[in-house]
């Protein structure tokens, strides 16, 4: 019997972060290919075209939403996970299109998997669960927000922990 098939089945969409890129996984991975022009940038900077010339044609780049940008820097913050503009799009692309993420960087795996993302690693081997950081001053045992660097009571070098494993799949803490 032939399996019943829903509208939208069928193709897969995956969206590509710049570790991606740089391991040609467009080349190879079946289905829809997107990443974010930040992303194409970065592979320009760190290497010649010529890897981008392997998987060009498979390859959308496309600009996420605004409202996804925002809900993705909200997981972000409430994480405590350091990303980069590039990060951020990458994830939000993903949630605008129902995509998997593909990324070797943890914190993109982290925050995308929180928020119900399919998060695939492309050389390492992933996350089981989500963590939440905790920014603090290993001298002042006082916490700060991700973005404090540099404790400003002492001017020690702030340090991050994790503080518990969070509910992920979108189950959120609020
Ligand atoms: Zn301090």
């Amino acid at each position: 019997m032939a399996p019943i098939r829903r509208a939208g089945e069928g193709t897969m969409k995956f969206v590509h972060d710049t570790g991606s890129l740089l391991a040609s996984m467009p080349a190879y991975v079946p289905g829809e290919n997107y990443t974010v022009k930040e992303c194409i940038e970065e592979v320009k900077d760190k290497e010649s075209k010529r890897s981008l010339e392997v998987y060009s044609e498979k390859l959308k780049v496309l600009e996420p939403s605004k409202e996804s940008v925002k809900k993705v820097r909200e997981v972000a913050k409430e994480l405590g996970e350091r990303l980069s503009d590039a990060d951020v799009k990458v994830i939000a692309l993903a949630l605008d299109l129902g995509a998997t993420v593909l990324s070797d960087d943890y914190g993109v795996l982290n925050v995308a998997t929180y928020l119900g993302l399919n998060a695939k690693p492309v050389r390492t081997k992933g996350i089981k669960e989500n963590v939440v950081w905790v920014n603090y001053c290993p001298f002042c045992k006082v916490e700060y927000p991700p973005d404090v660097e540099v404790c400003p009571r002492c001017g020690a070098e702030v340090v991050r922990r994790p503080r518990f494993k969070a509910g992920g799949k979108g189950k959120g803490r609020r």
